[in-house]
């Protein structure tokens, strides 16, 4: 079973990531309006895993939650000390589904993007990722951003 280390830029939050296959791993960039704030960069990327796929090793990270806009309350895992964002998702499918940030992975190249979100609020001089560009996920699958 692949495991990938992970924490935040200050380490006081370590995590490892267990999955049964790297497919088991989607991992999107989202574009929308919420990402951008959260991520405090142009768009959000993040790898949708089972929930018991990631063990919190070290540390506590500190939640917020918030009602998205359109009222699907989203939850979202940071380092109190640091700000590194670790993970966030929606109130729906807390039981299931975490969505890691990439950038928390020791390896952030081991899980790479399979498709994007929200497209139309791509920033101008982002292009496409390449080979992305005929797959389209369902917004209704507990993500919420
Ligand atoms: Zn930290
Ligand atoms: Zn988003």
């Amino acid at each position: 079973m692949p495991t990938y280390p992970g924490s935040c830029y200050c380490q006081d939050i370590e995590y490892e990531l267990s999955l049964s296959s790297p497919d088991d791993a989607r991992t999107s960039l989202c574009h929308c309006k919420g990402c951008k704030k959260a991520f405090g960069t142009n768009y959000g990327l993040t790898a949708k895993i089972p929930k018991d796929a990631l063990r919190i090793t070290k540390g506590t990270p500190k939640e917020h939650v918030a009602d998205n806009g359109s009222g699907s309350l989203i939850h979202r895992e940071f380092c109190s000390n640091c700000g590194s964002f670790i993970c966030e998702y929606g109130d729906a499918v807390k039981d299931q589904f975490r969505y890691l940030c990439v950038g928390s992975l020791d390896d952030p190249e081991a899980l790479p993007p399979k498709g994007e979100f929200f497209c139309s609020s791509r920033v101008n001089w982002m292009p496409e990722i390449p080979g992305n560009s005929s797959m389209s996920f369902s917004l209704n699958d507990g993500y919420g951003c």
